[in-house]
Order: structure tokens, then sequence, then C-alpha cells
């Protein structure tokens, strides 16, 4: 599906969407994007810890003497108490989420959250889908690999749909960015990244992502 990519080679176009392009995104997109490694280390890396527990594994006792509220420490939801993260194997993510024909995605959203990521972020910047990836957010909290997902899920987009602009443009336009006259004459992107354009271009939007078009 993407022949002769490596992440290491995509790292300066990605840092510089990181640094620049994203920089007009609304909060739910700005937070995932607060990268702590490069994504250099995080293609070199074989464990790292979770994001949610610091790696301790352990969500801590929450007490609220006034509230009655006293609630054990438990194991960290994001990590299951495990404390840490395995790299993901970038081939297996990708053999997940490609569809039948070749150069296109699979209709039905994958199980595995992170290639569930990687499926619906590639909709979001092709502009298959331009609604927030809330769920799919949700589903990979506190894996510390997130950035390196979303820089394939760039690839994919660009590869598949051909840009990897659309869901940040809709939505820096909707905010009351600058955008420019090419793209308010609809001349280089697909019809959802324009406002008031369609936000599904396709009937494949899975159920449990129905909030989502709220
Ligand atoms: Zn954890």
């Amino acid at each position: 599906m993407l022949p002769g990519w490596s992440v290491r080679e995509s790292v300066p176009r990605v840092v510089y969407s990181y640094c620049i392009g994203r920089a007009s995104l609304p909060p739910i997109l700005k937070t995932r994007t607060m990268a702590t490694y490069t994504l250099e280390q995080l293609a070199e890396a074989k464990t790292l810890p979770c994001t949610r527990c610091k790696g301790t594994g352990i969500r801590e006792r929450i007490i609220d003497r006034e509230a009655g509220v006293d609630i054990p420490a438990r194991p960290c939801v994001a990590c299951d108490g495990l404390q840490t993260f395995n790299a993901p194997d970038v081939t297996y993510l990708l053999g997940l989420i490609k569809g039948r024909k070749s150069g296109t995605l699979r209709s039905r959203r994958p199980e595995n959250p992170r290639a569930y990521y990687v499926w619906r972020f590639a909709r979001f910047h092709g502009g298959q889908d331009v609604t927030l990836p809330m769920q799919a957010s949700f589903e990979v909290m506190g894996d510390p690999f997130i950035p390196l997902l979303d820089a394939i899920a760039e690839r994919v987009a660009q590869t598949v749909y051909g840009t990897d602009l659309a869901g940040s443009l809709r939505w820096a336009h909707a905010m009351g960015h600058e955008v420019s006259d090419a793209y308010m004459r609809g001349e280089i992107l697909p019809p959802s990244a324009m406002p008031g354009g369609p936000v599904v271009m396709d009937g494949n939007k899975p159920y449990s992502e129905q909030a989502e078009l709220v």
C-alpha cells in the first residue's frame, strides 16, 4: 500500500505540519499532537511508558472528604496496569486497514484500536469523514506512540485520497482562520474540506461514531 515509505524519511514533512499546519486546530486535536518524543525516537523505541499513568500502572487513590468520595488506587485503564506500550508493527497495522481493492481502505472499522485510529484519521485527513475523530482518540488513550500513528495516518491519507489536509482546512476555516483563495474556490480538495460541504463522503461511518455527527 505504501511502497518505499519509511517513517524516518517522512519526519521533516510531518514535523513541519505539526509546527505550522496544525497550529490552528481545535483543542481536541491540539492536545493529541503535544509530543513528548520526536518521531525519530518513536520509530526507534521498542517500548515506552503509558502517558496516562506516567508508567506507574496505577490510577492514584482519589479522596474528597467534603464530597464523601474515596476511590482506592486501581490499575490504570489505559495500559491495564501494564505500565508500558510496545511499539506498533506498522506493516501489521496497514494490513488491518487496507481494502480488498489495492489503494483503498476497508469500509468497516478495524477492531484493533491502533489500526482503527490510523484508519479513522486517514479518513479525516483525506476528507472522507471530516467530523472530529473522538471515538478513535479515546480508544488509544495513554498510548505514547500516538504521534507515530498520526504520521502513518497522514501518509495513508495522501496515498489513498491524494491529500492529508482536508479535515484540518475544514476545521481551520470553521474556527475563523484565513485560508487560501484557491481553497475557497474549491480547486484543490474534496468537497468535504469546504465550508458547507458534506462531512462524510461515503456510507462507512461506524455506528460507534454517531456522537461525532452531533
Ligand atoms: Zn497506564
